[in-house]
């Protein structure tokens, strides 16, 4: 499949990889738009949470748990962060591999997106 992210994740293209384990990995956005701006994605191909199942529940919830663990190593919990997931056309969403972006180490107002 001809997918960048899962390329990444199968570490077939590079990237700066701050945290894996066996279903999540997450890297730094090539385009930052923070001081801290990670990419949380599962290891399994899903296009967008449109695609989501109710079998992807604890995938969906190991997600926010690295992106938390992220935080902590890039000491940004106490100051705080912001988490966006972008969904489809709308949503913005430009890469058809769910992502999660996390976003901090630095005043986050609402009308700054990432690219
Ligand atoms: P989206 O707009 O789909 O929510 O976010 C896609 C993000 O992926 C963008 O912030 C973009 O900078 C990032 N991105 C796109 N291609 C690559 C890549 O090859 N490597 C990395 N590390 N980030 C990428
Ligand atoms: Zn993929």
């Amino acid at each position: 499949m001809d997918c960048i992210f899962c390329k990444i994740s199968k570490k077939e293209i590079p990237a700066n990889v701050v945290f894996e384990n066996e279903d999540i990995i997450a890297f730094k956005d090539i385009n930052p738009v923070a001081p801290v701006h990670v990419l949380v994605i599962p290891k399994k191909h899903i296009e967008s949470v449109v695609d989501v199942k109710d079998s992807d529940e604890a995938l969906m919830g190991k997600m926010i748990i690295a992106a938390k663990k992220i935080a902590e190593q890039m000491k940004i919990s106490e100051s705080g962060y912001k988490l966006l997931v972008r969904v489809g056309k709308n949503g913005g969403q430009e890469i058809g591999h769910i992502h999660m972006h996390l976003l901090g180490g630095a005043r986050l107002y609402e009308n700054i997106r990432p690219a």
